[in-house]
């Protein structure tokens, strides 16, 4: 396993190298690649695609979903410039990897997940591994969780066809939101939403990226009320 992380942290430092002049850095923080070095990507991963579990590429999870690329999540990661005392708010736990990257380096991490199923596997398999700064819920995250803002940091994992005005609204003055946006199959742009002293939004473009979509609320599937 050593040898497969060894192989993955030198992947994505190449990648941070060929990309430096579109992400603006010849290298990621050392406190994100330390975490990307202790998490184990292959406990995240459905058995048959263990042996690909270092590789620098997503790989799928059920549901349609993917874990995301190595490179991307160290990327995003690093965007966030987490400090040891913020809470952070992710939209999209999928696999739980992300969760745990920013677990390492956070004090709180608010999870949102839309599909229960993931949702669920993700806390259990979490919990298995001993994190205990985590807490999750399943819901739709266009909305973020209100009830824990505010955030100093906003992760989201899926892309989003713009920024959700409620995620901007859960963001401290002076914190930062990655997050994809753009339609799916389509180019996407991954953003860097800083928040000012003074509450605004000020927005850069980092880099082409390709996410699955962040499911809009008018194709999650209600149940009927009125069904018994
Ligand atoms: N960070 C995850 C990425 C998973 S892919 C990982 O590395 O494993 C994106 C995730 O976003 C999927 O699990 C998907 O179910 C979830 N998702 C999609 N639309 C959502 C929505 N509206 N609210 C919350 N989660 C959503």
């Amino acid at each position: 396993m050593k040898k497969g992380i060894d192989r993955m942290i030198a992947d994505i430092e190449r990648e941070v190298t060929y990309t430096r002049s579109m992400i603006g850095r010849d290298h990621l923080d050392p406190r994100v690649m330390q975490a990307m070095r202790t998490v184990p990507r292959d406990a995240f991963v459905p058995d048959d695609l263990k042996p690909y579990a270092f590789d620098n590429g997503p790989l799928r999870i059920g549901h349609g979903q993917t874990i995301s690329q190595p490179y991307i999540v160290a990327l995003m990661t690093d965007l966030l410039e987490l400090q040891a005392e913020d809470r952070v708010l992710e939209i999209g736990t999928g696999s739980g990897y992300q969760t745990a990257i920013l677990a390492e380096l956070a004090q709180q991490v608010f999870s949102v997940e839309l599909v229960p199923e993931l949702g669920k596997t993700a806390a259990e398999r979490l919990k298995q591994l001993e994190y205990d700064n985590i807490q999750f819920r399943i819901a739709n995250g266009y909305e973020g969780w209100p009830e824990q803002a505010p955030f100093d940091a906003i992760i989201v994992t899926a892309a989003a066809t713009h920024i959700p005005q409620d995620l901007v609204e859960q963001l401290k003055p002076g914190g930062k939101m990655a997050i994809p946006v753009g339609h799916p199959y389509q180019p996407q742009d991954l953003q860097l939403v800083r928040k000012n002293e003074r509450g605004e939004p000020m927005i850069q473009n980092i880099l082409g990226v390709a996410f699955v979509p962040l499911i809009p609320k008018a194709h999650i599937h209600e149940p009927d009320p009125n069904l018994h």
